[in-house]
């Protein structure tokens, strides 16, 4: 039987519209007029509230198997259907083993199993010797691939090179997957922090961490992306951008054809430099939170398109491991702990700048789920996609506490930032797994593979 979903303010790819959306074994079957409601159809009429498409947050690090007690399918994933999102994709590190041959990814479906409140993939790891292993992973249906140009943090995530990069495209030639990396490359933040070292710098203040990981880094390490992609037509995404000063770059990229996406991620939209205490190791993350006027120009790059989509790079560790009394940027882990947050955050900054509601569509649900290969089925509410919602209330202000941080450990530096939106509902193909504050239902996340 077909139920209906309608309110005032659906956001279909033509924008916020009146409508009723018919749903049927989980998939929506029509987009509708909102009074053409069928006689005796199960009606859930959400009145001014805007139903979104459920998000697609394609960075983010679930750590399970081998480190579930930083994170876990059950946790990330109760997170996510919190915050509205109902699809993620999974990065193939810091988890034991990390996903770079078929058999971890094997692993991972393992662990996951019976666990997962919402729907997910997992992107296979290019790493230091492991070409011969990227076709097994293409076959077991992977979305694409992650790779480091610098250190991860994790010994077992080898970084490549530029040789390494050339033996892995050379391995996903004609699969048309894509290649995301984290775009540092080590030169200029091993000589940064030579010279910050023979000056004594401060390692408590963010100032030195900021200076330890330059501009420059990232701007190299894209323009090595870039000639990759024209030379070998790979289609090439960059991860967590936090520099403007590598968009003319990816302007001249995108102007002549080539296929390189780009994401920034919320906290870079969101905080800024400027406002970091010295010691607040929950900040940290690489690349580095920067200045608020390169705040600005990255909210510019996302409104004129050259940025192409929003992720959250959720990337918690158990809380010793940010090493708060201490306070040391270069002893802390980095990663920033998020997931559930970002659509409140990322709205709340659209508000601030004047920005429609409409645009989270592409940034949040349309290009994440393009990017993984999932078009058509997620991140917009259009006939035979999935009938994956969120019910999101605008205008409702409120205050992050740990009680609202639905992730393992309860460490953000988003814990008491006042924000502006909140769901009150989120729908995985048509059941409902979040209401009133509340997980709702069966863990019945289902992994999306290309195979
Ligand atoms: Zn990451």
């Amino acid at each position: 039987m077909e139920h209906i979903f309608r309110s005032r303010r659906v956001l279909t790819s033509g924008g916020l519209t009146a409508a009723a959306i018919a749903v049927q074994n989980g998939r929506i079957r029509a987009v509708r007029g909102w009074n053409d409601v069928p006689a005796g159809a199960p009606l859930h009429d959400y009145g001014d509230l805007i139903l979104l498409p459920g998000l697609v947050d394609t960075h983010v690090h679930i750590n399970e198997p081998g480190r579930t007690e930083w994170e876990g399918f059950a946790t990330a994933t109760q997170a996510a259907a919190a915050g509205g999102v109902t699809t993620l994709v999974d990065m193939p590190l810091n988890c034991m083993p990390e996903t770079i041959d078929a058999q971890a990814l094997e692993a991972k479906r393992h662990a996951a199993m019976g666990k997962t409140w919402v729907d997910w993939a997992a992107w296979g790891g290019v790493v230091r010797g492991n070409a011969d292993s990227l076709p097994g992973l293409v076959q077991a249906g992977v979305p694409g691939f992650k790779c480091f140009l610098i250190h991860s943090g994790i010994d077992g995530f080898a970084w490549v090179g530029e040789a390494d990069l050339r033996l892995a495209l050379e391995k996903l030639r004609g699969s048309s997957l894509p290649l995301l990396a984290h775009a540092e490359v080590a030169g200029p933040v091993e000589e940064a922090t030579r010279v910050l070292n023979e000056q004594n710098a401060n390692w408590r203040s963010y100032s030195t961490y900021l200076a330890a990981r330059p501009d420059a880094a990232e701007v190299e390490a894209i323009a090595l992306l870039i000639r990759l992609a024209e030379e070998f037509d790979a289609h090439v995404h960059v991860v967590h951008l936090a520099t403007v000063e590598a968009l003319p770059l990816l302007s001249d990229a995108r102007a002549r054809g080539l296929r390189v996406t780009v994401e920034t991620c919320t906290q870079y939209l969101w905080f800024a430099a400027e406002a970091i205490a010295d010691g607040a190791t929950e900040f940290k993350c690489a690349p580095p939170i920067r200045a608020a006027a390169n705040r600005e120009g990255l909210w510019q790059a996302l409104e004129t398109g050259l940025i192409d989509m929003v992720t959250t790079d959720h990337s918690p560790c158990p809380p010793a491991m940010k090493r708060r009394e201490e306070g040391r940027w270069d002893k802390a882990w980095g990663g920033i702990a998020s997931l559930g947050l970002a659509l409140p955050v990322l709205w709340t900054g659209m508000r601030q700048r004047g920005i429609g509601i409409e645009r989270i569509g592409a940034w949040m649900a349309a290009a994440p789920a393009k990017l993984a290969g999932l078009e058509g089925r997620k991140g917009a509410i259009q006939p035979e996609a999935d009938a994956d919602f969120v019910v999101f209330d605008p205008d409702a202000a409120w205050t992050v506490t740990a009680d609202d941080l639905r992730f393992r450990h309860k460490l953000s530096p988003y814990l008491g930032e006042q924000l502006c939106g909140r769901v009150r509902e989120t729908w995985l193909r048509g059941e409902l797994v979040f209401a009133n504050e509340t997980i709702a239902g069966q863990p019945r996340g289902r992994e999306w593979t290309r195979a």
